[in-house]
């Protein structure tokens, strides 16, 4: 990609670039396709239990943990909360149909060229997922072996409100040990891209999913590419765009 082809940066209220040390990546979405799986699983697993989601919907949920996301939809179709053990058998079930759908996640096309920049760069990275799923890890280990650590990991056990508070991305830079200012967020969803905004956070949007992108702009990207192998291919440029932009 031509450097002109780079659209132009909207700097995030507040952000200064004080040196770049992280790149936190949202998982699904970003390092595997996998979410037109999730989205099948959940449309399956809340029509079994009565919450009729259209196909599109869990698009609209992505990066929501799976609790909230439950309780939205028993709040709508039942017209009340989602009990405890409610919110764990569906979303144990939607783990289940996922995994029949993917025992393998397919990588995003671009993300194993990107990661291997930002590591040969000497940056930190870190993996902000609102996903629960116990084969996560195995997942991350399988799919780019070597390129992540356990302790920079945050999934949904790590804080107590989910995507799209900021709580998540906030997490994630406490475990790199670096300020706002000098981490950059990979997202997907605009649920994704409003926490990482509300941390603080220099967001780039890569739209892999059926949205428009001025979805994400509107949550707040700073940058949106249309692909991860646009974003990998553009990102030596990026990166000096943005510190130029400073
Ligand atoms: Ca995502």
């Amino acid at each position: 990609m031509e450097r002109s082809d780079i659209p132009s940066l909207h700097i995030n209220n507040g952000f200064k670039a004080s040196g770049l040390k992280a790149v936190l990546f949202d998982m699904d979405g970003v390092l595997f396709d996998s979410m037109p799986r999730h989205a099948k699983a959940w449309v399956r697993v809340c029509r079994d239990h009565g919450l009729n989601i259209s196909d599109a919907e869990p698009y609209y949920h992505e990066g929501r943990t799976g609790d909230d996301t439950i309780d939205i939809f028993t709040r709508r179709f039942l017209g009340r909360p989602a009990t405890a053990e409610e919110k764990r058998q569906i979303y144990e079930e939607k783990c289940r149909y996922f995994n029949d759908y993917a025992e393998e996640a397919p990588q995003m096309p671009g993300a194993q060229e990107l990661l291997t920049k930002v590591r040969d760069e000497g940056l930190t990275i870190v993996v902000v997922t609102g996903s629960g799923q116990d084969s996560l890890l195995q997942r991350l280990e399988h799919g780019y072996h070597g390129f992540f650590r356990r302790e920079l990991v945050v999934c949904s056990h790590d804080t107590k409100r989910g995507k799209p508070a900021p709580d998540p991305y906030l997490m994630g830079l406490k475990k790199a040990g670096v300020a706002a200012s000098e981490a950059v967020v990979i997202e997907n969803a605009p649920l994704g891209v409003q926490a990482a905004v509300a941390a603080g956070i220099f967001t780039v949007a890569v739209n892999t999913g059926p949205l428009d992108e001025r979805v994400l702009y509107d949550a707040g990207a700073g940058i949106v590419f249309p692909s991860m192998q646009a974003c990998a291919d553009a990102w030596p440029d990026f990166l000096s765009k943005l510190s130029a932009a400073h």
